[in-house]
């Protein structure tokens, strides 16, 4: 077994690796970028190095740079996690030509994999089934459109060299094939630097279920079952659970089989992923077609840990050093379930744009001791950490493990609800929502669910407005409280002795100014009254950080946090914020106003579909930016003509940077 390993990665995974190398006694080193200069991943390995700045490019990705780091440490082997330089086998032969065990398969088999048409091609002789399709090297633009049409549309045009749910394109109809087929291979040249594509049938409301195998250095090959990852957005996971709901032993088997054979056709080593879609005919059976394999560990590997009791990670350095298969397949058991869920900095309501900012408040669910094994938190953040727009938006994992799918979703619900993030935007509200839904319940699940749910999940306060208001009074009143002398008759807080007085609060809730109003009674009570709701209101003494009132017949301990002046509220039925108005100070649109277009994140200009003196109409798109690997698209506020572009694409800008002037 290796003595010492470099950690090519950052965040949660490289936190995930050192863990398991810590509890096989691996001494373990961390590579950094300026950004992450004090990154918990630095914190959770023996040593570090300084690779440079902050951008993947002048840090992350720059391999002559890891391997001297290795070599200066004496590291005796790599192992790259996932993104960055994990599938990329000139890397992996880099390593090995400096000495070093590159922690995954030998370059030939990522190289195999790399591209989705030649693997697919591959594939095909391995007789492992294939989604209909073309997938050959002609790109005429002609023979591609012909052989649409001989698959039949519905057809999905794919990157050859995609990943990450990037460049790829739905076409509806022959018509617009053309077009799409431009716009697909724009997008590949831009992300990919190759505009090879290829066209395959477009699954209608397919599951996405990949297998989990494993090789050894002995040509031994093992599969782990599999994952559901059919929740997705954007063609980007959200939640994966294992098992699959609704899968048989039979299928399992066959799905097992057809990924080892897979894995045997590119003689891989080490952990990877074969990736397939999966049909569901009327009669409820299914079949299964080879996507891609990923090779490396994958994000939702946990999923697999929590259901098999193993620890892929170790897996992965025995592989690597040489040794055998921990296990034979028959082995190999599937105990209770499992689900992840993906806490990401991000605005589901507004198209799910990357968010960035601090950790102001950061609290993780508790893992009581009946729990421990049962929640699981993988991260590589800490309060007062910064989510910055250098790397992708994922802030931590939340993976939960129950004897059924019924208490593993209980059970994640309520993890989530312990999860208080203030200071970014995340999804965690959109996650529990999701949970929610008829389709995720019963198990009803395909990459369509969160298009079919929309109504349900978008747009939600899931903490009405009278909780929240009161929260948000009872606070007020605490911190008159406390500031107020013992003397009564000095106190500000409208209590008078004789008569009653009346006191009226303006917030914003939901974007809409929402008032409450506050009785102080004749007896000291207070009487509050707030979106058709009124009653007496009270409240007790507070720990630090929470609220206890009762209100609307209930009394109830609440989470809140302060900042500046809004409420973050926290309750077991979901969180919510409103903002104490101050009458005087107003905040415009911060995105458009008067004319100027501003970046609405951090990120890269990726291009303008409009040039200096185009006439634009509200609502139209004017620029593509891209940001922790998402594109987002910038609409023209109202109808105006284009004055100037102010910068050009492939810019990095910075937030409320001007992009582009619209005179009116
Ligand atoms: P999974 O491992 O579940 O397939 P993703 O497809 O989201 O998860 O990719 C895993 C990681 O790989 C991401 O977090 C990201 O760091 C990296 N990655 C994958 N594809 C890309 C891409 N096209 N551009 C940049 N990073 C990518
Ligand atoms: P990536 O490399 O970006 O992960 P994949 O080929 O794995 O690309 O596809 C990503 C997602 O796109 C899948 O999980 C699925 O939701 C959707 N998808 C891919 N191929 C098809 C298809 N033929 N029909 C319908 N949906 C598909
Ligand atoms: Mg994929």
């Amino acid at each position: 077994m290796f003595k010492k390993i470099l950690i090519a990665n950052r965040g949660e995974i490289a936190c995930r690796v050192a863990a398991t190398a810590r509890r096989m006694a691996i001494r373990t080193v961390a590579v950094y970028s300026d950004a992450d200069a004090h990154a918990n991943h630095v914190h959770a390995c023996d040593e570090s190095v300084h690779l440079g700045g902050s951008a993947p490019k002048d840090s992350y990705l720059r391999w002559e740079k890891i391997l001297e780091a290795a070599k200066a440490t004496g590291a005796q082997a790599v192992h790259p996690g996932y993104g960055f330089l994990s599938e990329n086998e000139d890397f992996a032969r880099a390593c090995a030509e400096a000495g070093l065990v590159f922690i995954g398969p030998p370059p030939s088999a990522i190289q195999a994999m790399g591209l989705k048409a030649e693997s697919k091609q591959l594939m095909e002789k391995a007789g492992v089934p294939l989604v209909p399709g073309y997938h050959g090297k002609d790109q005429d633009p002609e023979l591609l459109a012909r052989e649409a049409g001989r698959i039949g549309y519905p057809v999905l045009i794919k990157a050859s060299a995609g990943g990450g749910g990037k460049g790829m394109r739905v076409v509806e109809k022959a018509a617009d094939f053309a077009a799409a087929l431009a716009s697909c291979q724009r997008e590949a040249i831009n992300s990919f630097g190759d505009d090879a594509v290829l066209v395959e049938k477009y699954v209608q409301r397919p599951r996405h279920i990949e297998i989990q195998v494993f090789g050894d250095t002995q040509g031994h090959y093992v599969y782990l079952f599999e994952r559901d990852c059919s929740v997705q957005r954007r063609h980007q996971k959200v939640l994966e659970e294992a098992p699959a709901p609704g899968m048989t032993e039979a299928m399992r088997r066959e799905m097992g089989e057809a990924a080892v054979a897979a894995a045997r056709a590119v003689k891989y080593v080490g952990a990877g992923t074969v990736e397939f879609i999966v049909e569901q005919r009327g009669d409820g059976t299914m079949n299964f077609f080879f996507m891609e394999m990923n090779t490396r560990l994958q994000v939702e590997h946990p999923v697999t840990e929590a259901i098999t009791g193993l620890d892929l990670v170790e897996w992965q350095l025995r592989v690597a050093s040489g040794e055998p298969l921990p296990l034979k397949q028959e082995q190999l058991q599937i105990n209770g379930h499992a689900i992840e869920a993906r806490i990401c900095a991000e605005n589901p309501d507004n198209n799910f744009l990357p968010a960035t900012g601090t950790l102001r408040v950061y609290r993780k669910p508790q893992a009581t001791a009946f729990q421990r094994s049962r929640v699981r938190i993988d991260d590589g953040v800490r309060e007062g950490d910064t989510i910055s727009p250098f790397y992708d938006s994922m802030i931590a994992k939340l993976i939960v493990h129950g004897s059924t799918r019924e208490e593993a979703l209980a059970r994640l619900d309520a993890a989530l609800a312990q999860t208080h993030i203030v200071g970014v935007a995340t999804n965690v509200q959109f996650l529990r929502g999701v949970l929610r839904t008829d389709s995720f319940a019963h198990a009803n699940l395909d990459t369509a669910l969160i298009e079919r749910e929309r109504a349900v999940l978008f747009d939600r306060e899931p903490l009405g407005l009278p909780l929240a208001a009161a929260s948000a009074v009872v606070r007020v009143l605490v911190a008159e409280r406390a500031a107020a002398p013992a003397d009564p008759f000095a106190r500000r807080d409208g209590w008078r002795g004789f008569g009653e007085y009346q006191r009226r609060f303006d917030f914003e809730f939901r974007g809409e100014e929402r008032q409450a109003l506050l009785r102080y009674k004749r007896d000291g009570s207070l009487w509050l009254q707030v979106g058709g709701v009124e009653g007496p209101l009270a409240f007790g003494p507070l720990p630090a950080g929470q609220v206890e009132l009762q209100f609307d017949g209930l009394r109830r301990t609440l989470d809140v946090y302060e900042e500046g002046a809004t409420t973050h509220v926290f309750a077991p039925e979901g969180a919510s914020r409103i903002v104490a108005l101050d009458r005087l100070a107003h905040a415009g649109d911060a995105h458009a106003e008067g004319g100027r277009l501003t970046a609405p994140m951090p990120g890269k200009v990726v291009s303008f579909a409009v040039k200096a003196g185009d006439k634009v109409s509200r609502g139209q798109a004017l620029a593509v930016m891209e940001a922790m690997k998402m594109e987002h698209t910038i609409a023209a506020p109202a109808d105006g003509t284009v004055e100037e572009l102010l910068y050009l694409p492939g810019d990095q800008v910075a937030e409320g940077a001007e992009l582009l002037r619209i005179a009116a």
